[in-house]
Formats: structure tokens, C-alpha cells, sequence
């Protein structure tokens, strides 16, 4: 439910409002607009009549449904748009985040290389994978601590910020200590523990969707990290699972419009795994751009043909830097800016 206040209505009236929708059970979430606050409910969807009487309180002007499942997600808890600090770095406003690196982090070499190289494109934010979950247990797995060491040299050497992937809930206060971002992978999106680690961890997070999940899904696992009080959600379309094989994964960019009208929460695409080839990675970023994502995650990598992971999906840095011109024509086209 949402407890939409009258506008100007006072501290103690709201607080009042706290109190009583924490006395019935539920949990408050409060969105202080320039005009008027309004306290999202959450909790048993059964109890929902005794909240409904709490319009009857002084300064409230008003009780409704929300009608998603996934409540503090939903553009009927919050019109406007969220914009996710990074750092300094906006993600969701008029200026498009760029995010750009490795698949993995594989030595100070690779990592510094790659970090210069994708700011000198224009990229704000650096990725790379300390912990990376892959599919065969004989793969290269990541530097762990050591790739984080790694990528904390990078962001000091360049000023960049950094993204890297948590893969489960023990290592979450760990890989925050090092990184702005903490990524949840496709793989772990329905991963509830490590959903509630990151929802108390004091960090944005990038959640990536579930290569076999509905944009329902999606929204859902974010309702999980926002309702344990972490509203720095940026959801990440990355491909989904089809018939096709001509790629590795089929980019749904269905989900980009999709998720705007949805939700509040900005999104971004990833077109490297979306198509899992270095052939499509700038037509697809294009297009993400001009669906309406908020920004793009590109794998970019000194020397693709000798990368532990990825490396056929990855960008030289010469190609990224075309990428990035070619975003640029695109973005001015959808009024937005790199
Ligand atoms: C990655 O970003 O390198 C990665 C593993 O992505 P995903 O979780 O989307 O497969
Ligand atoms: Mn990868």
C-alpha cells in the first residue's frame, strides 16, 4: 500500500504514520518529494484492509493499492525516475553511464592496460571480475582478493570507478570493501541470501538478469535487495535464453522499454554477453542506447585472442574507442549525452 501524505502535513503526523504502519507488521520505505512524502507499506498482502484505515489519520490524504508484486520497485511507488550515484558517477540521468573492462581481472598488467584504455574512450566506470562463476569448475575462476588488490590500483591509477561481481552472500563485506559497485551475475540473480547480503551492504548494486528469467523476475529479485534497504538498484538486460544459436544469448531489448515503464530503478544493457561475439557488440550497444537504456557494460580487453574468459566477445581497445563514437551519434539523437 501506498500512505500518500498532504502536502506540507508535519514530521510528528508522519511520524505517526510510521508508527502505527510498523505497529501492524509492515515495513515502512519513505520517499520525500519536493511537494509531498509518501511511505510505501510492505509486508502480508492479507493485512491490507487494516492499513487501508490508517487514511483516518491526521495529514494523511490518502491509502491506495499497489497493484505490482513488486512494490518498491514500481513506477506506482515512485513516478520519477532514480538516479544511482556511483561514486560521483550518475547512472539514470541525462548523461549515459559507460561501463567498460574485462571480463576478468587477470594481472596489474591486463587491468591497468584496460582501465586506461576505456577512459581514454570515455568510459567513467571499469569492470572486471575478481570472482567469476563459471560454468565449467575446470574454467578460470579469478585472482579473488588479489583481483580486487588489482582493481583497486586501477581506479587510484585512473580515477575511474569500479564494478566487480559478488558471487555469493560470505564474500559480499569483502568485495564492498574494495569496489563502488557490487554486480550481481545473471547466474545468482535468483540467489536470495546473497539478494539480502547486498540489500544491507551500503553500495550500489548492479543486478544482472537471469539468462532464463521474465522481466517479472527481474523486478522481483531487485524488490528483494530494495526491500532490505538498499535502493541503489541498477537492473542490467544481458540476454536471455532462446532457440537461436547464431549468438550466444538473444539481447532482449524488448525489456529495456519494458522495464522503463515498470520501474523507476535505471537499466542499462550489456551487449557483449547479449550477443557473445565482438561482430555485434557495437550494433547492439547502438540499439540499447536507442531502446532507452541509461547506459551500457562492454568487455573490452587489451589482447581479446589471449583472454582467460570471454575473449571472443570482448573489444580491442581501438574498436571500443569506435563504439564509443558511433553511441555518441545515437545518444545526441535520443537526447541524451555520453
Ligand atoms: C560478466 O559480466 O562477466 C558476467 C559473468 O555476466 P553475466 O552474469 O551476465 O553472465
Ligand atoms: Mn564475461
Amino acid at each position: 500500500m501506498i500512505i500518500v501524505m498532504q502536502a506540507g502535513a508535519p514530521e510528528e503526523q508522519l511520524q505517526e504514520v510510521l508508527r502505527r504502519v510498523e505497529e501492524l507488521g509492515y515495513q515502512s520505505h519513505i520517499i520525500r518529494g519536493t511537494i509531498r512524502t509518501v511511505v510505501g507499506a510492505v509486508g502480508d498482502e492479507r493485512g491490507k484492509a487494516k492499513l487501508q484505515s490508517l487514511e483516518a489519520l491526521a495529514g494523511v490524504e490518502s491509502v491506495v493499492p499497489i497493484l505490482q508484486p513488486f512494490k518498491l520497485a514500481s513506477r506506482e511507488f515512485r513516478p520519477q525516475e532514480t538516479v544511482v550515484k556511483v561514486g560521483e558517477i550518475e547512472v539514470g540521468a541525462e548523461r549515459l553511464a559507460l561501463i567498460a573492462g574485462p571480463c576478468a581481472v587477470e594481472s596489474e598488467t591486463q587491468i591497468l592496460e584496460s582501465a586506461r584504455a576505456v577512459k581514454a574512450a570515455g568510459a567513467t566506470i571499469l569492470r572486471g571480475g575478481a570472482f567469476k562463476p563459471r560454468t565449467s569448475p575446470y574454467s578460470f575462476q579469478g585472482l579473488g582478493e588479489h583481483g580486487l588488490e588489482l582493481l583497486a590500483r586501477a581506479r587510484e591509477a585512473t580515477g575511474l570507478k569500479i564494478v566487480t561481481e559478488v558471487i555469493n552472500d560470505r564474500d559480499v563485506e569483502l568485495v564492498a570493501q574494495y569496489t563502488d559497485m557490487l554486480q550481481v551475475g545473471a547466474r545468482n540473480m535468483q540467489n536470495f541470501a546473497l539478494l539480502h547480503s547486498v540489500g544491507e551492504a551500503r553500495k550500489p548494486v548492479l543486478l544482472k538478469r537471469g539468462m532464463s528469467a521474465t522481466i517479472k523476475d527481474l523486478l522481483m529479485s531487485a524488490e528483494y535487495i530494495l526491500s532490505h534497504g538498499n535502493y541503489d538498484v541498477i537492473l542490467c538486460e544481458r540476454g536471455i535464453r532462446t532457440y537461436e544459436t547464431a549468438t550466444r544469448f538473444t539481447l532482449d531489448l524488448n525489456a529495456v522499454p519494458v522495464l522503463n515503464k515498470l520501474t523507476h530503478l535505471p537499466v542499462i544493457v550489456d551487449p557483449s554477453h547479449g550477443t557473445g561475439h565482438w561482430e555485434y557488440v557495437t550494433a547492439m550497444a547502438r540499439a540499447g542506447i536507442a531502446a532507452g537504456a541509461d547506459g551500457l557494460i562492454v568487455e573490452v580487453h587489451p589482447k581479446p585472442d589471449e583472454a582467460l574468459s570471454d575473449g571472443l566477445q570482448s573489444l580491442t581497445p581501438e574498436r571500443f574507442q569506435e563504439l564509443m563514437r558511433q553511441v555518441a551519434l545515437v545518444a545526441k539523437a535520443v537526447g541524451r549525452t555520453l
